[in-house]
């Protein structure tokens, strides 16, 4: 029997990595522009923390975390999202203190799930949080760069954002009661899983992906009804702040998240192009989340995306660039005992032509058998070399993708030409 992977961990192969180093630098470079700076958490933690501040009796501490004993008898979970993990450590190494932080991390993140198209056991997210800021302002700048972004990636028509706030616990406290009213009278209409949440965590249902649930739930009371001064007008600034920036957005009063820690802000990014999972980017924000974990009282902020739901929608929408599957530039084709020359030549150009992706053939072969994977590499240019060649100081420079004859060429010429083709 062959040892196979672990269900819902996939392999990420050569052939998708060149879209994930492109998804990777632009997210990098945007933030870069917004002064956000990276943060790298370890994968494992205490499994405490997760139950701290997602909320023990939320989807995700329940079910789907990975968690077990270690040798010492702790207990440790595999992340199931990255935001515990960053508050968590910008506890300990005094981020905090008087100070207020702009913060970024990716990779990993584990939930036992049920795998399928866009939902994974161990997916790959970009987090983005932001300490110490208590105003809209803030809130609004996270869902700008977030426009940007993807505008920048070419996706921006095929995502909309909705808007919610969940004001403070006191708001939600009296929402809570009336909720609780409204669908303890319809109890039997619920699924089984909202006849539990109904005792346990009943905000949570207003999440249910039930259909009849969500039919019920048309004429439930709604949250925005119970939040008061402050936080509605915390809401009312952020939407003059989206409108001023011209970031279009929809208000879903429906809107909760699946994690205990939100309060005020909440927002996702959705699409209808990938299916039943449509929400490629979630957050909000969670003022209260640093003092739960064991810090001062701290407002923070964040959201997340998903990698892997964000690559489909690349695909769906055709929005990766040709030249991101591209990743030689120049084949070098060593025909005879030219190993030597080869290898300098191709040393040479990556010296003087920044960024040049140079393939040295290796292990020999025909002419014929060379080119062939030398067009197969994707490159434009071949470079050949045969024994004459190097007798004369020269190099072959065959098209690959264009029509043009094949050349002829000293060292110097060489240079020259794969620069001006590849600058
Ligand atoms: P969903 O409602 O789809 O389960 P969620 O509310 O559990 O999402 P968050 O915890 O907010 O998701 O995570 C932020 C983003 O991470 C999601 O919007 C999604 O893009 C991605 N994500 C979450 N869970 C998975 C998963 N199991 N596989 C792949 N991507 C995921
Ligand atoms: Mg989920």
């Amino acid at each position: 029997m062959k040892i196979q992977s672990i269900r819902g961990m996939n392999d990420i192969l050569p052939d998708q990595s060149a879209n994930w180093q492109y998804l990777e630098q632009t997210l990098t470079e945007v933030l870069a522009a917004y002064a956000y700076r990276e943060i790298r958490m370890p994968i494992l933690e205490q499994s405490e923390l997760f139950k701290r501040s997602i909320g023990s009796v939320t989807d995700i501490v329940e079910k789907e975390m990975y968690s077990f004993e270690d040798r010492n008898g702790d207990q440790l979970s595999l992340r199931p999202e990255g935001t515990a993990g960053c508050v968590r450590a910008c506890i300990q190494q005094g981020l905090l203190h008087n100070q207020t932080q702009r913060l970024w991390y990716q990779g990993p993140m584990f939930r036992h799930e049920r795998p399928q198209k866009g939902r994974l056991r161990q997916f790959h997210q970009v987090g983005v949080e932001a300490f110490g800021f208590s105003g809209p302002d803030i809130d609004a700048e996270l869902l700008i760069l977030t426009a940007r972004l993807w505008r920048q990636l070419g996706i921006q028509q095929g995502l909309i954002l909705q808007i919610n706030s969940l004001g403070e616990a006191a708001d939600r406290a009296r929402y809570r009661l009336a909720l609780v009213a409204y669908l303890g009278d319809r109890q039997d209409q619920l699924d089984a899983d909202s006849q539990l949440r109904l005792q346990t965590n009943p905000m949570r249902i207003l999440d249910s992906k039930n259909l009849a649930t969500q039919a019920l739930l048309e004429g439930a009371p709604v949250l925005a009804e119970f939040i008061d001064g402050a936080s509605r007008e915390h809401f009312e600034k952020l939407c003059g702040l989206l409108d001023a920036a011209g970031v279009v957005y929809e208000v879903n009063p429906r809107l909760v998240r699946g994690l205990d820690y939100y309060s005020k802000t909440v927002f996702e990014w959705v699409t209808d192009s990938l299916g039943a999972q449509g929400t490629v980017c979630a957050g909000g924000r969670y003022d209260g989340l640093v003092e739960q974990i064991g810090g001062k009282p701290c407002p923070g902020v964040g959201f997340a995306l998903g990698m892997e739901r964000l690559l489909l929608l690349l695909d769906a929408l055709d929005a990766v660039p040709d030249s991101v599957a591209r990743q030689v530039d120049v084949y070098v084709v060593a025909v005879g005992d030219v190993a030597a020359q080869a290898s300098a030549i191709a040393e040479q150009l990556r010296s003087e032509i920044v960024g040049l992706r140079v393939e040295l053939h290796c292990a020999g072969g025909s002419f014929k058998a060379q080119l062939k994977k030398a067009d197969k590499s994707g490159a434009r240019v071949a470079l050949i070399l045969g024994e004459d060649e190097c007798a004369n100081g020269n190099f072959g420079v065959k098209y690959l993708r264009e029509k043009r004859d094949q050349e002829t060429v000293d060292r110097v010429r060489l240079v020259s030409n794969l620069a001006t083709i590849f600058s």
